[in-house]
C-alpha cells in the first residue's frame, strides 16, 4: 500500500477508536513521523492530508525544511541544549523537554524571538533507562520550575514514549499514568500552563494510547513502512 492508502487507513482505525473511547471525531492528531524519510516522501503525505509532521532530529529538520510544504513540524526527539537555537523559529511544539536546563534554554531562545515557545514535558512512567524522560514523580517539580522562571514558555501538556511490547494492551499502565499526571496539571491555573496534549501512542501501539486519553499520537512506521537508517535522506 501507498503513504496515502497508509494514511487513510490509519485514520480511519484512529476516528473508530475515538468514538469507542468516548471521544469527538477529530479530536486524535496525527502527526506523521518523518525520520530518515525524503521530502518527496513528506510531501506526499502532506497532500493526502497530512498536516503535522514529527522529527527526532535537529539536523533532518533543517535538511528538510525549505524542501517541504507548508505544514506543522514537531520536535518529538531527545534535544540539545545547543541545537535549540537552531529549531526554535521553525517547530509549532516541543514535545521531548526533560530538564530545566533544557527549559531554560528555549526559554531564552523564545525571549531574543520574542515569541512563546509551546512545549510538552517527557514522562518517562515506565522508567525505562534506555529512554529521555522524567519519572511521573519528578514532572511536578519540573513545571513548577519551569513555571517560575520560563516566562517564554507555555507548557501545553505531556508526552510520553511506552515501552515495546509485543502486545500493546500491557502497556495502557504506562500511558494510565501519565493521563493521570495530565488531569491534574490540567486544573492548574496560570498564564505559563494550559494543558491540551496528551501526546502518546505511535504504530504500534497508539489505539491502546487512544484508549487512556491521548489525543496526539506520532506514527512513522505503519504510514511510510520500516525505516531504513542507512539511506541518505
Ligand atoms: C520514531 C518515533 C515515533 C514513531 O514510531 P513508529 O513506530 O515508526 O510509528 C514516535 N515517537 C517518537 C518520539 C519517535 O522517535
Amino acid at each position: 500500500m501507498g503513504i496515502r492508502e497508509n494514511i487513510e487507513e490509519i485514520n480511519k482505525i484512529k476516528e473508530d477508536t475515538s468514538i469507542k473511547a468516548g471521544k469527538k471525531p477529530g479530536e486524535v492528531l496525527l502527526i506523521a513521523v518523518t525520520k530518515t524519510r525524503s521530502s518527496e516522501e513528506i510531501n506526499e503525505a502532506i497532500e493526502a492530508g497530512i498536516t503535522d509532521i514529527g522529527e527526532n532530529k535537529v539536523q533532518e529538520i533543517l535538511d528538510k525544511y525549505d524542501s517541504v510544504k507548508p505544514v506543522r513540524w514537531h520536535m518529538i526527539g531527545h534535544l540539545q541544549t545547543n541545537k535549540v537555537k537552531y529549531i526554535i523559529d521553525k517547530v509549532s511544539l516541543i514535545h521531548s523537554v526533560d530538564s530545566f536546563r533544557l527549559a531554560e534554554e528555549i526559554n531564552k531562545r523564545a525571549e531574543q524571538r520574542q515569541i512563546i515557545m509551546d512545549i510538552l514535558v517527557q514522562v518517562n512512567s515506565a522508567q525505562e533507562e534506555s529512554k529521555f524522560g522524567i519519572t511521573s514523580a519528578e514532572t511536578g517539580e519540573l513545571i513548577e520550575s519551569i513555571l517560575e522562571n520560563c516566562p517564554h514558555i507555555r507548557i501545553r501538556g505531556l508526552m510520553c514514549i511506552a515501552p515495546f511490547e509485543d502486545n500493546p494492551e500491557d502497556v495502557r499502565i504506562y500511558f494510565r499514568e501519565v493521563k493521570e499526571l495530565f488531569d491534574k496539571y490540567a486544573k492548574h491555573s496560570h498564564a505559563g500552563i494550559d494543558f491540551q496534549y496528551l501526546s502518546m501512542g505511535m504504530s504500534h501501539d497508539f489505539e491502546a494510547a487512544i484508549h487512556e486519553g491521548s489525543n496526539m499520537i506520532r506514527v512513522g512506521t505503519a504510514i511510510f513502512g520500516e525505516r531504513n537508517y542507512n539511506k541518505q535522506i
